[in-house]
């Protein structure tokens, strides 16, 4: 168990659908060793989320964790960590709200995308148990982009204005 390599965009596992998960394989040693990479991986690499397809497995896996004092997001609240497996996400606010995202698989950059303001995800957890959490604001746009991983999608497919996409640098300088 560690942390792995974070597959980049043009990597063809990136653009897969992934495949649920049983009870069984949730509940599994093999499950329990993959949770520990992604959380691993992102710890290295200072994320506050991951899908199993960045690490090179096409499974509906993915960790959230927005950690108390984080510098790139120090304004926002701390949540507890979710561990979500198999979600289907409802939207349940149609109102769009933008917010500047990166991803671990698009290094460098950052995009302006607009998203329902509240959705609600159904899930299993690590105990395979189902869950529904109704997140709202940056904490749904969080969800939506790691759950996006989980059938292919990139957030950069998602920006509608390309002159919003951006190089850490000049997002710094003109962009905050
Ligand atoms: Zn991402």
């Amino acid at each position: 168990m560690a942390a792995r390599t974070v597959l980049r965009m043009g990597h063809p596992k990136l653009r897969e659908q992934s495949r649920t998960l049983t009870r069984e394989e949730i509940l599994s040693q093999e499950t329990a060793a993959l949770l520990q990479d992604l959380q691993d991986t992102m710890e290295r690499e200072g994320g506050i989320g991951i899908a199993a397809p960045q690490i090179g497995e096409n499974l509906q896996a993915t960790i959230i964790e927005l950690p108390e004092n984080s510098e790139r997001y120090g304004t926002l609240n701390s949540s507890a960590r979710f561990t979500i497996f198999n979600p289907v996400i409802e939207v349940i606010d149609e109102a769009h709200q933008g917010f500047w995202e990166g991803c671990l698989s698009v290094p460098g950059l950052r995009g302006y995308v607009e998203r329902p303001r509240k959705v609600r995800i159904t899930y299993l957890d690590e105990k395979a148990q189902q869950k529904v959490i109704e997140p709202e604001g940056f904490l749904a746009t969080v969800f939506q982009h790691e759950l996006d991983h989980l059938f292919g999608v990139l957030y950069i497919d998602r920006i509608k204005d390309p002159t919003k996409l951006s190089f850490n640098e000049e997002f710094d300088e003109f962009h905050t």
